[in-house]
Parts: C-alpha cells; structure tokens; sequence
C-alpha cells in the first residue's frame, strides 16, 4: 500500500518537493476497526493551513507522517460491529491507499443512482455543508437579497450560488478566474452575472454586476474580493466568511481591507464560521440538496485526477484554479 507524507512544510507556495510517496506493509484492522480500500481522496485549501507549523483549529499535519483528509472508501475486512466487507463509508484517511479506522470514525454511505461516491466529498459532503450552513445560517439569507459569492465556480461557491438561486434570491453574482468558468456560472449553474476578477479590478467589475447593491457577500477569497464586498454591501449587509485563498500561500502578512470602516456606517455584519462546528446540520442539508440533486434543479461538476502519486499536483493545481466544482483524486478505476 502507498501513502503521501508531508516531507517539508512549504514556505510559500507548495512544490512537488514538499510531498513524499511513501510504501508501507498493508495494515491489519485491530478489534473494532475496519480495513478500507480508498477508492476516492479529497484535495482541499484548509489543507495548505495544516501545513504549517501553526496554531489553528485544527492541529498541523507531523513531517514524516501520511497528511490526512476526507476519502470514500470500501470496507475490505472487518473487526468492527455494524460494518461489512463492501460496505461504502466516509472517513478523515485520504492521501492513501488503504486505511485502518475505527468503527466510531467512519460513517457508512449508500450509492446513489447515478452520483458517483466523490459526491460524499463534494456537493453531499463538507464542502456542500460549508455553503448550506455559511448561507443559510452564518449570513441568514432570506428570498430577495441579492448575493455575491467569490470563487463562484469552486466546490463551495457553485453550490452556494444555487442554494440562493433556489431559495428566491433577487440576483446571484460572482467571480472567478478565467472565462470558461464565468461562461459556467451563466450558463449551466443559472447566476444572473459572473465576472473574471483576473481581467479588471473587482471592485469595479462587482459595482458593474451588481449595480444596486448586494445583502449578503459569501467570502471564499479575502482580500481585494472583501473591499469590493464592502464597497456594494447595501445597509445591514451580511458576510459568511469563509475562507481566504487569496492569502493562504503568501509567505508575508496581507493588509486588511482598507475600507472596513465602511461596516459601521452600513450596519454590516462580518461572520466567520467553521463547518466543523455544524454538523448537526448535515441531515437538511443532504435531505435538500439531495432531493434538488434528484430533481435536476440543481448540478455538480468535480475535477477529478487519477492515481495517488498525483495527489500533491491535484491539490497545488487546486490552489491556482485548475479545478471547476470539487477536485478529487480516483484512486482505484
Ligand atoms: P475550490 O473548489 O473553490 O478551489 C479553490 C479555488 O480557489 C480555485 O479553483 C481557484 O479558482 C480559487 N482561487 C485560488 N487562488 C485565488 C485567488 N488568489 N483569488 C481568487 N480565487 C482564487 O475550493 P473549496 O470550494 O473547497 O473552498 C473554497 C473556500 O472555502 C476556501 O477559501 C476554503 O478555505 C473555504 N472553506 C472553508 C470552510 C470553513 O469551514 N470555513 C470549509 C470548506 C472550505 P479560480 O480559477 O476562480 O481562481
């Protein structure tokens, strides 16, 4: 069996060199746990946070060790009560190719006609429960306000654009980096605008889409995306912060944005959150979206490559944008 360990912590940008794959004896369940053969891992930005040897929500990967996140997997032997040799289940031991977990780790998936089992790393999984929670309840969307959302064509941001679009927003805008993905949002996920934020500065370029305003900006980007935010928030605007891409490779520290005072004199509020802390809200997710799913209102893409050994190149090509929808990497095909 083959696992991807963290070699060095990149300062900057990751390169190939931070990343080593490694083979290790084939694991054996203890009593309790469960043999997995991962079938499809996860390559995901808070990822490149864990990276570094810093105090976050969520401890920093150990050199030397596998990394670790999400990966849908099929049981192969089993010590664990409840759970079968072919049963599917969604576990934290991505990056390789077969894991070793306990039976309280693991939570058991059904196929689904049609929808491949990435989805339980995508649109019915984490990244699905980021835009269900960050726009329903972080930035408390209601029918009528008009919604940004950057990053639009990402995993999270394509579903948050058509959760609003479902639930009665007055206009849905966004912005991504490079045509084919704005041609995407306008067309297939149904947004009433999009914009290339790499062709003209965003504030103008959202002024342009959004010309009477917006309510609720959902922030996957940071940085110049949030001033522009700031600049077209309507009184009592609303923020789901939720990440920041923009920054998360930048070896200095980033200014923040130089227009914040604006939130006083418009009511704003600015609210960060972490899915990890609601997911006792994943049965109304998966319940709604699935049923959208089933009734074709609403689409999913996923940008998927092939075999462990290109996990690191999945997730660096992640970070500059060659993804549309959810990057995955298919281990077994
Ligand atoms: P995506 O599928 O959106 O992939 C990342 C995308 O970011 C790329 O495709 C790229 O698209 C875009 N990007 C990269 N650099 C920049 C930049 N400098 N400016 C603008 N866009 C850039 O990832 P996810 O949907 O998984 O995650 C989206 C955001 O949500 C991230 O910030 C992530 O950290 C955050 N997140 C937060 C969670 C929470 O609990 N708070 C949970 C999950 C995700 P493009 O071609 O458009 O540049």
């Amino acid at each position: 069996s083959r696992e991807i360990r963290l070699a060095s912590r990149p300062s900057g940008w990751p390169t190939a060199e931070n990343f080593e794959l490694a083979q290790v004896g084939p694991p054996a369940p203890a009593e309790g746990q469960v043999l997995i053969r991962n079938l499809y891992m996860s390559v995901d930005p808070y990822m490149r946070g864990r990276m570094n040897d810093t105090k976050s929500y969520t401890p920093p990967f150990e050199l030397g060790r596998p990394l670790e996140g999400g990966a849908v997997g099929e049981v192969v032997e089993s010590r664990a009560p409840g759970l079968a040799a072919g049963d599917f289940v969604l576990h934290g031991y991505g990056w390789r190719e077969y894991a070793v977990a306990g039976a309280g780790q693991v939570r058991k998936v059904e196929e689904i006609p049609g929808v491949p089992l990435s989805a339980y790393l995508g649109v019915l999984g984490m990244p699905g429960l980021t835009a269900y929670v960050g726009l329903l309840d972080i930035a408390a969307f209601k029918a009528g306000d008009a919604v940004f959302v950057s990053g639009a064509a990402g995993a999270v941001g394509s579903l948050v654009g058509q959760i609003a679009r479902l639930k009665g927003a007055s206009r849905v805008v966004g912005s991504a980096g490079s045509q084919e993905k704005i041609s995407y949002l306008t067309g297939k996920l149904g947004f009433d605008a999009a914009f290339n934020y790499k062709t003209a500065p965003v504030r103008r370029q959202l002024a342009q889409v959004a010309p009477d305003g917006i309510d609720v900006y959902f922030d996957n980007v940071g940085g110049d995306h949030l001033e522009a935010a700031l600049e077209a928030f309507k009184d009592y605007g609303r923020v789901a912060m939720c990440g920041a891409i923009s920054v998360y490779n930048a070896a200095e520290p980033v200014p923040g944005p130089s227009n914040l005072f604006l939130a006083v004199g418009k009511r704003l509020t600015l609210r960060g959150f972490i899915v990890g802390d609601h997911f006792d809200r994943m049965p109304d997710m998966v319940a709604e979206v699935g049923a959208w799913l089933r009734d074709g209102e609403i689409t999913f893409e996923e940008t998927v490559v092939d075999g462990l050994e290109n996990a690191p190149r999945a997730f660096i090509d992640m970070l500059r944008g060659a993804n549309t929808g959810k990057m995955v990497v298919r281990l077994v095909h």
